[in-house]
Parts: structure tokens; C-alpha cells; sequence
């Protein structure tokens, strides 16, 4: 079981020349926070905005293949990490640049893991940034915790699927947030429906609607649906975010990252 850290809490701070933090979670791990995570990064540098992207799941750090930077490495200047800087336009730190091979289970305890996160947050020399997108440690446990209690962020984009049990994973994420006194961005639908290689036609094969549902039960922004495409896990491994190579991906992700920054800049 993680060790409790001792003394007193870490003081949140916000990053200096940052203007947004948006932390992308779940109440559970494999719905797709990276897929999310990593296509409203490449959707906001899109856009000419200056966008990084902080991989915290040190569990799982799947970000780096998504982007094509898996040969990278991390380097510092001084005492601050400089992120890798991916072809498509969006920095990123990340442990996978650390860990020595994909497949190194990462064993560390609650104090040292907490400790490697806090680098992560703190030691980044990110510069002047439009938004920085972290994809969050799967859940709502201790290492979640860790990740929000060190960063102000701007808001939470909670990503579900669309079954039933959406609702209650959606709920474990929006009292997270709340307790974090974090606003709730909205709520993302992923693998909602199924695209037929074939022949186009989108196939329901789970239910549809749960992430739709909880949005309205818990009063917070729908923010999307993203379906199930099957050539979307293969260009993920190649390091091909949806949104390069698919219009329809690029069309959700618009709409998604209007949603977030209507209200994120507005403030
Ligand atoms: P998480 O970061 O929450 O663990 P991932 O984004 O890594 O989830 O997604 C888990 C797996 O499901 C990955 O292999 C990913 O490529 C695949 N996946 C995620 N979203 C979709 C989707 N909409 N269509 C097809 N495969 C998907
Ligand atoms: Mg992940």
C-alpha cells in the first residue's frame, strides 16, 4: 500500500507563464484518457496555441509512443527537465523517457512515486504556454491526488464510456474534482458507437449514451462522443494521433476543445 507522505502537504502552485492547466481523468484506468489526452494536445497546438502535455500516469506512460517520440529523451538545463519536443507540435514529459525499457514495471512506493511526480510538476521549464493537458493517473487513489494537490489546474475533462456504469465512474471523477475545488469541464464519451471499416456506418455494439447521461445527472458540459475506430489502436502504436490522419476525429476534437476553451479562457 502507498506510505503516507510526512510533514506538511505540498503547496499547489500554478507555473509560471502558463496560462491553462487542464487535467484529463478517469474513475478508472483503459477508457481512453491518453487517446483524449493526447489528440486535445495536438488539436490546441493546432490551433497556434503553445500546448504541452504531461504524462503522469508513471504506471502506464503511454504518451510518448502516441506521439512518436518513444527513441526520446528527457534533458535537463540547470535543475529543470526540458520537454521533448514531438512532430506534431506538442511538448512532452513524460517517465516513459525515463524508464529504461517499455516493459519496467514501475514498483516505487507512495513517498517515492509522489516525489517523481512532484519533478514532473515543478521542475519543467515549460516557458510561456498557452495550455499544459495532464494526463492523469488512472482513478481517483492516491497518486491522482498527488498530480492536483501540486497543480492549480484550470479544470477537469472526465472521459467515460459509454456503458452503464459510466455514471458511477463519472460521479467518483466529478466528487474528486470537487473536493479539489476544481471545475468540471465536461465529460467525454470515448468508444461510443463503432465505425465498420467497411463500410462506414457507425454500429452501436456497447450501449451509447452513458457518458451523455451522466453529464445531465450530475449537471455538467457534455462534451463529445468519440467511437470506437478500429485503426485508430494501430496508429496509435505508430505513433499517429486520430486527428493527423482522420477528418471525423478532427471534427470531435474541434468541438471538444471549443467546449474547453469557451470556458477555461473566458475567466
Ligand atoms: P487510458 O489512458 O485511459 O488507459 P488509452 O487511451 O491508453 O486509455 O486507451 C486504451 C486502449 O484503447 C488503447 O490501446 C487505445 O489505443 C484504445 N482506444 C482508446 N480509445 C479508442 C477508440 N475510440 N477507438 C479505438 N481504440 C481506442
Ligand atoms: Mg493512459
Amino acid at each position: 500500500p502507498p506510505q503516507p507522505i510526512i510533514g506538511p502537504p505540498p503547496k499547489s502552485q500554478k507555473y509560471k507563464g502558463v496560462k491553462h492547466t487542464i487535467m484529463v481523468m478517469s474513475g478508472k484506468g483503459g477508457v481512453g484518457k491518453s487517446t483524449v489526452s493526447v489528440n486535445l494536445a495536438v488539436t490546441l497546438a493546432n490551433q497556434s496555441l503553445k500546448t504541452g502535455l504531461i504524462d503522469a500516469d508513471i504506471n502506464g506512460p503511454d504518451d510518448p509512443k502516441m506521439l512518436g517520440a518513444d527513441n526520446e529523451k528527457l534533458y535537463a538545463q540547470g535543475d529543470k527537465i526540458l520537454p521533448v519536443k514531438t512532430r506534431y507540435g506538442v511538448d512532452l514529459v513524460s517517465m516513459g523517457f525515463i524508464l529504461p525499457t517499455e516493459d519496467t514495471a514501475v514498483i516505487w512506493r507512495g513517498a517515492l512515486r509522489h516525489k517523481a511526480i512532484q519533478q514532473f510538476l515543478e521542475d519543467v521549464m515549460w516557458g510561456e504556454r498557452d495550455y499544459v493537458i495532464i494526463d492523469m493517473p488512472p482513478g481517483t487513489g492516491d497518486e491522482a491526488l498527488s498530480v492536483s494537490q501540486l497543480i492549480d489546474a484550470d479544470g477537469v475533462v472526465i472521459v467515460v464510456t459509454p456503458q452503464d456504469i459510466a455514471l458511477l465512474d463519472a460521479k467518483k471523477a466529478i466528487n474528486f474534482a470537487n473536493q479539489l475545488k476544481v471545475p468540471v469541464l465536461g465529460i467525454v464519451e470515448n468508444m461510443s458507437g463503432f465505425i465498420c471499416p467497411h463500410c462506414g456506418q457507425t454500429v452501436d455494439i456497447f450501449k451509447r449514451g452513458g457518458g451523455e447521461k451522466a453529464a445531465e445527472a450530475y449537471g455538467v458540459p457534455f462534451l463529445g462522443r468519440i467511437p470506437l475506430v478500429a485503426e485508430l489502436v494501430e496508429k496509435s502504436d505508430q505513433g499517429i494521433p486520430a486527428v493527423v490522419y482522420s477528418e471525423e476525429m478532427r471534427k470531435i476534437f474541434d468541438e471538444i476543445a471549443r467546449k474547453v476553451r469557451e470556458q477555461v479562457e473566458k475567466k
